[in-house]
């Protein structure tokens, strides 16, 4: 359980950041007449250059995939599973008939005959159920990482599952009823330097710059994270651009200072794992010289979710030991 920091963000409904002058105008193209079969949502989520804000891979891709794997079960992802981004509970709080409509063609796209969406809190379920009595809700829990522990259930029910991100559902919709183009998204802003914490709806390419002016970040941060806060990245340049798969930045007064230990062998790492991986085991592979592909199982069942480094009480980065090995692993042409 991560402490959490979300309320003030969810507070005030989403907000609109004005794009910065000359900025170019969101795009249209001819969407389908009628109603839409499994090739043209392919080719409109395609068009509409949709990219889903959890992963950062194209819908088209992911659809095309899911039909492949013949996944029995779409959902649309509206955890947030962080401490500090509250993007697609927000989303999906102002709009769930467009998510509903989008998890529908989503669905239809990959021939899944069931659809959920997925959300944190029974809580949040009571919420939206409110505001749509009809909405498939299915609860996550807030033990990190909920998605994946969730779909892990769900598999040993015999389901074939595959998430789609909230505005991944909501741009795939407003694609096959407008022609829109995905030309936005929305992000959380927060942490100890930010004035007023919130979910922005901001154009796909402005500086981030835009942002940190919109919501009052202090001169003193010192540290600004984008993507995750567990699992993202730090940015030093706020000339950056914001992508479709940002979905948050947290500007922090403090850098985060880690001390490594060794490793006292607690096993930890591995049970936090939801993927079945022994993280420490690969660790020491990969400290070795030569290290053998062999003994790095599953290190490509990886989903960066630094479950594995979250719990280890001696600080190590094994997420990076085992995204390392993944890759000696993919170099090697393991699979
Ligand atoms: S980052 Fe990879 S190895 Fe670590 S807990 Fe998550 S899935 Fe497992
Ligand atoms: S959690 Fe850390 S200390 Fe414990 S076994 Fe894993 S690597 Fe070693």
């Amino acid at each position: 359980m991560l402490e959490q920091h979300r309320e003030e963000s969810l507070k005030y409904p989403i907000q609109t950041v004005p794009a910065p002058e000359g900025f170019p105008r969101p795009k249209y193209f001819a969407p389908p007449k009628g109603k839409p079969g499994t090739e043209a949502i392919l080719q409109a989520a395609e068009a509409a250059g949709i990219v889903d804000e959890f992963d950062g891979v194209p819908l088209s891709q992911k659809l095309k995939r899911m039909r492949r794997l013949k996944i029995n079960t779409v959902l649309a992802c509206c955890a947030d599973e962080d401490p500090y981004i509250s993007g697609a509970a927000a989303v999906l709080r102002e709009n769930p008939d467009a998510v509903i409509s989008g998890l529908l063609l989503a669905a239809r796209a990959c021939g899944a005959k069931e659809n959920k969406i997925v959300v944190e809190t029974k809580r949040e379920a009571k919420e939206i159920r409110r505001k749509n009595p009809n909405a498939e809700l299915i609860v996550s829990g807030t033990r990190y990482p909920a998605r994946a522990l969730l779909k892990r259930k769900l598999q040993a029910a015999g389901k074939k599952t595959a998430y789609v991100g909230a505005q991944a559902c909501i741009a795939l919709a407003q694609a096959l009823d407008d022609g829109k183009m995905q030309s936005e998204t929305v992000i959380t802003v927060a942490g100890d330097a930010v004035e007023t914490p919130s979910n922005l709806r901001v154009r796909i390419g402005v500086p981030l710059q835009t942002l940190f002016d919109f919501c009052g970040v202090s001169d003193r941060a010192r540290a600004v994270y984008i993507g995750s806060s567990i699992a993202g990245k730090m940015v030093t340049d706020l000339s950056t651009p914001v992508t479709a798969d940002t979905r948050c930045v947290i500007a922090t007064l403090r850098v985060p200072k880690r001390k490594v230990y060794s490793c006292v062998g607690c096993g930890r790492c591995s049970r936090a794992c939801p993927r079945g991986i022994v993280p420490w085991r690969i660790l020491r592979e990969v400290g070795l010289e030569k290290p053998d592909p062999l003994r790095m199982l599953n290190a490509q069942k990886c989903i960066r979710c630094a479950s594995c480094s979250l719990v280890c009480p001696s600080g190590i980065d094994l997420a990076g030991a085992v995204s390392k090995a993944a890759a000696i692993r993919k170099s090697g042409d393991f699979d």
